[in-house]
Formats: C-alpha cells, structure tokens, sequence
C-alpha cells in the first residue's frame, strides 16, 4: 500500500505537464485518484496506511488546484483550503467536481467487497464454506472469528451508528401466517413497511444494509418459491440486496463529520451558494406551456399507471463523461482557471491579477461605470463589451451541428451583425421541419441566452454579487426565457411555418426546461434515426430503444454541459483580453492583432465584418 501511494504521487507529478485543464482533471480523476480502490477493498483498515492515503488525496488536490487556480491556492486560510477540498471530492450529485476521495471511499471499498465475498461464498455448500471458513458460520455472526469477517461486522457497526444506514426488515417478522389479521399485525409488528426487493434507499435517506446473518442468502437463487405453495411468494421476504460501493460512498460522503463542519462554518457564504447552484435539477417532460409538448407527451408512458416522465440535469455531469473530443472541447489553461475558481467561487486569476489604475480598489469596467469585482460578477452581466456577443456566438455554432445528426437542416445565425434588423430577423438557431402536427411540419426556431445568477450590474453597489433569486435558484433562468419569449412573440405570431423556443443556461450551467426537452427530444430523434439506419424497427418503449436513447441524451447532455461552463468562462476572459480597458490604451490598430490571436488561441470563428 505504502509502495502504491508512493507511485501514484509520482505519477501525478508526470501530469503537470498537460497543458488542457480539462484533460489534466480526467486523468487525475480517473486514472489516479481510482487506483487505491482495488486494494482498499482487500486490505483490512488497520493495514490500509490512512496516513499515505490522505496525502493521495492531497497531492492529487494540490494538483488540481495548481492548474486551476494558478497557484493561488497557497495562501489560503486551512478552513478555505478545506472547503475546496471538499468540493472536489463530492460527486456530482451534490454539486462537486467527483474525484474519488480516498480517506472516504476506503470504507465503502471494504465493505462492499467483503459483503460480496460473503455472499458469494453463501453460493457454496455447507462443507465447501467450511472447508474456506472453518468454524465461521455465515447464518450465525456471533461465530464469525476470520479476520475479514470481524472488520465487516465493524463496518456494519459504524455505518448503523454513525452513517445513518439501517438494517433490513427482518424476515421473521415478514414471515408470520398468511391472512389479512395477520399481515396486519406484520405490518404493525414492523413498524416501518416492507421495502421492495432491490430498493436500497429509505423515504429519509437513509441507507438499508442486508443483515448480516441475511448476507449469505444473496446470491442465493430462490429455492422456497417451487416448494412452497403459490399463495406463500406474497410472504416471502424481500431478498437482501448489497448496496453499491458508490452508494455506499455517497451516504458516507453525506454524513462525514468534517464535510458536515464545514457545511455549518459556511453556510450562506459564497461557498455554499455556489455548490448549491450545481446540484442537480428537475423538470417534467410534458408541460402545457411548451413548444414541445406534442411531440413530449407521445413519448410519455402510455400505460394508465405510467409515471410522468422527468427530466435530470446534473450541472456538473459533463465533467465526468468520457467520449471524443474535438478541438472545440478544449480548454486553454485561462480558461480553464475562470471555470475552475468561477464554480468553486473564488477569485478568477484573469480579474484579480488586473493592473489598478489610479488607485481604484479594482479596475474599472470599459463599460465607465462599474468597477470589475474579482468574482466575475459584473463582467458576466455587462453586455458594453464584444465578449459577451462572442461567447454567446460560439455557443450557438456548438450547438446547431447537434441537431444535424438526425438528418434535419439547421440554419444558424450568429449575432455578428449589430443592426436593428438583422438581429431581430431570426432566432439563433432554426431547425427545419422539426416540429409535426395534424396542420403539417413546423420549423423550430430557438434563441440562446446565458444568464447570470447574481446582481452584477446593479445600480446599488451593494447589490453587486448578492444572488437575484436565493429561495428560487432556477428563477433567473425562468426570468430570461420569459424575456426572450417576450422579445419573440410577436415576431413568430402570424407566422404558422414557425415555433418559437428559448434555450436558456446559466453561467452556473443550470439549464431551463425546455432547452433539456429539447435535448432529450433529439436524442429520441437520433435513437430513431440509428435504429432505422441499422435496418430495425424503432419500438420507443423496447429496452434496446431505450438504452440507446439514454446513451444519446447523456452525449448531448455533456457536449452542452460543456459548451455551456466554456461559454460562461470565455465571456470572462475575452471582456479581459478584448477590450482593452485595462491595459494602458493603446492605438486600435495595435488592439485588432491582440484580438485575433485571442480568438486563435480559443478557435473561435472570425467575426465576418471587420469591426
Ligand atoms: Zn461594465
């Protein structure tokens, strides 16, 4: 163990080297901080060098933070440093950056596999488990003297006492005479219902474990159902079922006692608001208010007790999906930084590393009016510069080859030009013939636009960096659609050929409901495209359809993730790089070169008329 935390150290120094942020992180996250876990889950606690294992942990942090925050991570307070820690180690799900946290995840390792060792060795006869475990009963854990056996009993122990997990029902009481007084007093006797076979997870969040005189039976096939009469499979009781290591790593993530500290020293803080902003969001398929809600509502279950579809969208999920990528998905380190310490909410390196004229607690804005906070607070609502036209430009060419792959025909329009006219013409993007009803096909036109979650541009300074909405994260979003439907109605009223949509993220890359509707209806597109293109029928509630759809959605789903936290960034760092405010003034002739080469290093496409 020693050797191997000596060796992943090394090789995490070898990665600094890899100029893309991005790629650094995916090889720290997956091939670095995911090599501990086959020997957690041999070795016993006591043997698993905890002390080597959190300075894994810590190298793979300060690597992480040495490409993302340009090095500023050194001065930090410990209590800081503990947060970012945290953050990045917590998955997705609960708005972080997912790098396996090995101090953490050693647990769950262990567990699971020793759980699986039993289960897997309940599979055997009498004899032959004698033969692996002299006198350890399975059935019996007051037998139990191998030393694997007494760390599961321990992991059981402390994960019950201090992790809020809980043991299954026990079967006893399940398994009382049949007939309705009796099962209500089952019912009654076990104070909490029956969970259904396979669920692991409590109303309350709390985490079921098999019991463990229960955890030779898991892998057991039923034997009790052929013998026993038809009417007693009602009274069996639910199989045991071994939660997932990830699962288990999430309940002890949830509830370890320094993530929860610090939960409480930050609570409120820019901090904490910002991770809320990354957890994951909701929506319904099929809405009345929809442009889509035709097209939704036929791929709902049509069964009568089908449940309505929802949509999920992780802010973060993007991070950790791995798949191709172009020159687009790049992200040069500056970027790279803004989206790093932006998420995280610190200061960007690009802001606090500006020049201060005259004394200003901070540079002043080419917009004369605002003072450019370091958060990125006012740049990424300050529309007086091009950045945020560019930004906003190369998200639109992204997005539009998504919706070729289906065979329909886009057409884009990037906002270049600035007359009155030509902006108002046309939505972003148009998709052809998208849209189907009984009046025949409708073209779908939809018009992008990054919102900001915080007051940047306020006329009360105070204001500035406070959140628009801190009951409702998804408002801004909400607002900024109504804006653009607003700006567009009248516009598409009396044009029957055209449905008008917004497609609306934020910089926090949380995503309104009908942009996600929208990817989820094109991945349907694609599913059905593929499947005709493979030569079979495409039968929507089929698992192989539906497997299919989902592998297309979670595609779409990262390629916008992406496009959208790059975007965010970019409107940073090209209000810095191109404007020209914050650098002494120079002749505008010497500016046009510097702005090209920007645009270079981040392969934007050349604006088409010379500015
Ligand atoms: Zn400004």
């Amino acid at each position: 163990m020693k050797d191997k935390c000596l060796a992943i150290i090394d090789d995490v120094d070898k990665l600094d080297s890899v100029d893309d942020g991005f790629i650094h992180y995916q090889l720290l996250r997956f091939c670095q901080a995911t090599r501990l876990q086959y020997l957690n889950g041999q070795l016993s606690i006591r043997n698993q060098n905890s002390l080597q294992q959190q300075h894994v942990d810590r190298k793979i942090a300060d690597a992480l933070l040495k490409k993302g925050t340009k090095g500023a991570y050194t001065s930090w307070t410990q209590q800081d440093r503990a947060w970012v820690d945290m953050v990045l180690h917590l998955p997705h799900e609960q708005g972080g950056f997912g790098v396996t946290n090995n101090t953490v995840s050693r647990h769950a390792a262990l567990y699971a596999s020793t759980a699986r060792f039993v289960a897997f060795l309940g599979t055997f006869s009498r004899d032959a488990q004698q033969v692996w475990l002299p006198g350890n009963n399975l059935d019996d854990p007051s037998t139990w003297v191998a030393p694997p056996l007494r760390m599961l009993q321990h992991l059981h122990e402390v994960l019950v006492q201090d992790y809020e997990c809980t043991d299954q029902p026990a079967a006893a009481q399940l398994s009382q005479p049949p007939g309705p007084a009796g099962g209500a007093a089952a019912g009654a006797g076990a104070g909490q219902p029956p969970q259904p076979a396979g669920s692991q997870d409590q109303q309350d969040g709390k985490l079921i474990l098999p019991q463990l005189n229960r955890l030779h039976e898991v892998y057991k096939r039923n034997q009790v159902a052929s013998s026993a009469s038809a009417s007693s499979q009602d009274q069996q009781p639910a199989k045991p079922t071994i939660p997932t290591q990830k699962r288990v790593t999430q309940q002890l993530t949830t509830h370890w006692p320094l993530f929860k500290a610090l939960r409480q020293t930050f609570a409120n803080s820019r901090f904490a608001q910002q991770l809320q902003l990354h957890l994951p969001q909701k929506v319904k398929a099929t809405d009345q208010d929809s442009a889509l809600r035709i097209e939704m509502s036929a791929l709902e279950d049509q069964a009568d007790d089908g449940k309505a579809r929802e949509l999920h969208w992780k802010p973060m999920s993007w991070l950790g999906t791995l798949r191709p990528t172009t020159v687009d998905d790049a992200w040069a380190p500056a970027i790279w930084q803004t989206f790093f310490t932006s998420t995280l909410g610190l200061e960007v390196p690009v802001l606090s590393s500006l020049p201060r004229h005259h004394n200003l607690p901070a540079a002043k804005c080419g917009c004369k009016k605002f003072l450019l906070d370091t958060h990125g607070d006012h740049i990424s609502t300050c529309t007086a510069h091009s950045g945020a036209t560019k930004a906003h430009d190369w998200m639109v060419g992204r997005l539009g080859p998504l919706f070729r792959t289906a065979g329909h025909r886009v057409r884009t329009q990037h906002g270049v030009s600035t007359s009155a006219e030509g902006r108002q013409k046309r939505g972003d993007v148009e998709i052809l013939n998208y849209l189907q009803d009984a009046a025949g096909s409708r073209n779908l036109v939809f018009d992008l636009a990054v919102t900001h979650d915080r007051y940047g541009s306020s006329a009360q300074p105070l204001h500035n960096g406070l959140l628009t909405h801190p009951l409702n994260l998804d408002a801004p979003l909400h607002v900024a659609a109504r804006q653009k439907i607003n700006k567009h109605r009248d516009l598409y009223a009396n044009n029957r050929n055209i449905t008008f949509m917004p497609a609306i993220t934020s910089t926090s890359s949380r995503m309104h409901g009908e942009f996600l509707r929208l990817l989820f209806l094109q991945a349907h597109r694609e599913t059905t495209a593929h499947f005709t293109a493979i030569g079979m029928p495409a039968q929507q509630h089929c698992d192989a359809f539906r497997f299919r759809r989902a592998a297309f959605y979670n595609g779409l789903k990262s390629k916008v993730g992406l496009a959208a936290a790059k975007t965010a960034a970019m409107r940073i760092n090209l209000n810095i790089d191109g404007c020209g405010v914050v650098a002494p003034p120079v002749h505008s002739s010497l500016r046009a070169p510097h702005l090209l080469a920007n645009l270079l290093a981040h392969n934007l496409p050349l604006p088409r008329a010379a500015h």
